[in-house]
């Protein structure tokens, strides 16, 4: 169907995509990305990023690792030395936090991008798919991997699969320190980890830089805890993607209702200020695309990779070294395999990698919110090498 000179469309210009255009040009193999966001757009936060995802990267991008940390560490550096779920112990020291808007940014490179491009529709047409873009003429391609994401429309249109929210209350927000404040109060707790961890009974408190300008720095906070039940009114399951900003009041009774807190979790969570910080509803979502609907679309040439074939919870989930994974991994087959005429063969073994890593995944998020089980980073009943 495709050959090599035949650009490979990519749905999606996130993790994932952005990670298979750079391999799929490593490998001499053209693309087109296709995404809703504008190039201007940034993510700002960190990620952690375990040795055995960037380090394959490396190669492709053609970088040492000093260098890649440089490009894209939230301080340069972005040293890790807490809890990372998925790493092993001896390994946590090599995990990197980086800026997702840097790291992007680096993987941008020498793509070819249609910025401010939504896929509205994906429609079967004889032996290829219609693709209908916003403001864009429809096109057809022959070869086409989704990365989408979460919510993705390729998953959707094609396949039964549906979202699961799993039971945990999550609020993410952000706050803006002056530098003084940084240096006074919060400099010498990340010197060691871009990221901590504290709780209160089955509640997790977790803090992370995001940012450090000579002006200010970032500082990222997430609150999550078990649902008490179906009557919990800060779970809300059901909201809509645009509302994840509607904040009850119920959120500050309850964070204020926090005890004993140790700095700087009590400059965050015990100050009037969290109520002008920008805080988000996140939901706990996961996703597994069954591997019968894969192999159907995969001879079709319609594949996904990324959160569009498995979501992740957030906390305590793997989704971004996933992402890079499945694109490297699927990047390296199509190198082999231009025409997809094997690719059934990679969904089997990938497959049963996801499975493994969704059941880690809920797993994880369980002991990070059980009362009584260590935070620690040897703690054996939370870690998982896949
Ligand atoms: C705050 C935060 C922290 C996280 N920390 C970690 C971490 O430490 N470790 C970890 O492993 N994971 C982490 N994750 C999860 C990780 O970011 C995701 O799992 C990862 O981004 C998935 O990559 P993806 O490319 O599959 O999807 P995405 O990165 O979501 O990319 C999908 C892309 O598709 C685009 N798109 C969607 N729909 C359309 C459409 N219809 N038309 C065109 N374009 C479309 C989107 O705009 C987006 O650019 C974190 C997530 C968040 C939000």
């Amino acid at each position: 169907m495709s050959t090599p000179q035949t650009p490979i469309t990519i749905l999606g210009a996130g993790i994932a995509g952005l990670t298979l255009g750079r391999c799929l040009r490593y490998h001499g193999i053209p693309t087109i990305l296709y995404e809703k966001r504008s190039k201007e757009y940034t993510h700002k936060y960190g990620i952690t990023l375990q040795p055995s995802t960037y380090q394959p990267l490396l190669k492709i991008l053609d970088l040492d690792e000093p260098t890649f940390r440089k490009i894209t560490a939230i301080d340069g550096n972005g040293h890790v030395d807490s809890y990372t779920s998925f790493t092993p112990k001896e390994e946590v020291s090599k995990c990197v936090r980086v800026h997702r808007g840097k790291f992007e940014q680096m993987l941008r490179e020498g793509l070819e991008i249609k910025w401010g491009s939504q896929i509205e529709s994906v429609k079967k047409d004889g032996q290829s798919y219609r693709i209908k873009v916003k403001n864009v003429t429809a096109f057809d391609t022959r070869a086409l991997v989704a990365t989408d994401g979460t919510h993705s429309i390729v998953r959707s249109t094609l396949s039964d699969s549906k979202l699961k929210v799993l039971p945990y209350v999550a609020f993410y927000g952000r706050r803006r320190i002056s530098q003084a404040t940084y240096e006074e109060i919060f400099k010498g707790h990340f010197r060691k980890s871009l990221v901590s961890h504290e709780r209160k009974g089955p509640t997790l408190l977790q803090l992370s830089l995001s940012d450090i300008t000579p002006e200010y720095v970032e500082v990222n906070w997430i609150y999550s805890r078990p649902s008490s039940g179906a009557s919990d009114e800060l779970l809300n399951p059901e909201r809509s993607p645009d509302s994840a900003n509607v904040i009850p009041e119920a959120l500050f009774e309850e964070v204020s209702r926090l005890k004993d807190l140790s700095s700087p979790y009590a400059e965050i969570f015990g100050s009037q200020s969290i109520k002008n910080d920008r805080i988000l509803h996140w939901l706990m979502r996961s996703s597994l695309l069954a591997n019968n609907d894969l192999q159907r679309l995969a001879k079709e040439n319609v594949l996904l990779i990324g959160d569009a074939a498995h979501t992740e919870p957030i906390i305590g989930g793997n989704g971004a070294n996933l992402a890079v994974d499945d694109a490297i991994s699927l990047g390296n087959w199509t190198a082999r395999d231009p025409k997809f005429a094997g690719v059934g063969s990679w969904y089997g073994t990938r497959h049963a990698l996801w499975e493994k890593s969704a059941d880690l995944g809920i797993e994880v998020i369980s002991q990070l919110h059980s009362d009584g089980v260590g935070l620690e980073r040897d703690s054996k009943k939370v870690h998982g090498v896949l």
